[in-house]
């Protein structure tokens, strides 16, 4: 196995009690050969540069999470632009986009989003991008600005993953899509070629079945690995090369130690 977790929340208070234990030890033990840490915020950004820092296969992305835009302010922007021209590690603008499903101001999110999709720009990095119950307003912004980047944690339909796939995006997937009331999945990791999709965890959210509702880590990707395997009819196995390949590839890794 070749599991690389390209959307990971290592600096949640979660991993507060073992995150040294599970990132010195356990994860490369279990296959881990990389992990796509990422910001919510200036604070959870700096953290996550700082894992990166310390761990050689842990890289991380800095951004404002839509969540997280009402207590920010205009200035986090250049801290978070700083925070990734300071760090070799920094791999990408994110978490950005937008989230409908709480009741957060619709304007203020979108101008961070698109402040966030100019920065990557400026600083030719990819964009890792969430989009809650927002599909159609998080479609039309990266129409307008174009990025490279992924979709995270994909809630759409196979006809808006071909879409996105055809701009030029990589599609994410947690272990939502082993989630048995998960109709849909099945069809939208057919409707994405192997060479798109990506592997994440959302830890310490969206653990895969059977582990449903507990506290996610990086390998417990095995189980969304061998899900989207199935689908593809390819072994589990190639699935996680396949992937990490992916991964290498969007988030420009050259190098990289366990
Ligand atoms: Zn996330």
């Amino acid at each position: 196995m070749e599991i690389f977790d390209t959307h990971a929340h290592y600096d949640d208070s979660a991993f507060d009690s073992d995150r040294d234990e599970l990132l010195s030890t356990m994860l490369p033990n279990a296959g881990v050969c990389g992990i796509v840490t990422a910001g919510t915020n200036t604070n959870s950004s700096k953290q996550n540069a700082a894992l990166a820092a310390k761990y050689g296969y842990v890289y991380f992305a800095a951004g404002i999470h839509p969540e997280d835009v009402e207590s920010a302010k205009d200035g986090d922007l250049s801290i978070i632009s700083d925070i990734i021209k300071n760090n070799k590690k920094a791999v990408a603008v994110g978490e950005i986009g937008l989230d409908y499903h709480y009741d957060i101001d619709k304007e203020t999110q979108k101008r961070f989003f698109e402040k966030q999709l100019s920065l990557a720009r400026a600083l030719d990095l990819p964009v890792i991008i969430h989009d809650r119950d927002a599909h159609a307003d998080t479609l039309e912004i990266i129409k307008k600005y174009k990025p490279r980047g992924t979709l995270h944690c994909f809630s759409g339909s196979a006809e808006s993953a071909k879409e996105l796939v055809s701009l030029g995006f990589y599609i994410g997937f947690t272990g939502s899509v082993t989630f048995k009331n998960n109709k849909k999945a099945a069809k939208v990791i057919e409707a994405v070629p192997p060479e798109r999709i990506l592997v994440e965890t959302d830890c310490p959210y969206m653990a895969p079945e059977p582990f449903r509702g507990r506290r996610s880590d990086s390998s417990m990707i095995e189980r969304t690995l061998t899900f989207i395997a199935q689908i593809k009819g390819v072994s589990p196995d190639e699935m996680s090369h396949i992937t990490a390949q992916n991964a290498r590839r969007l988030f420009n890794i050259k190098e990289w130690t366990a």
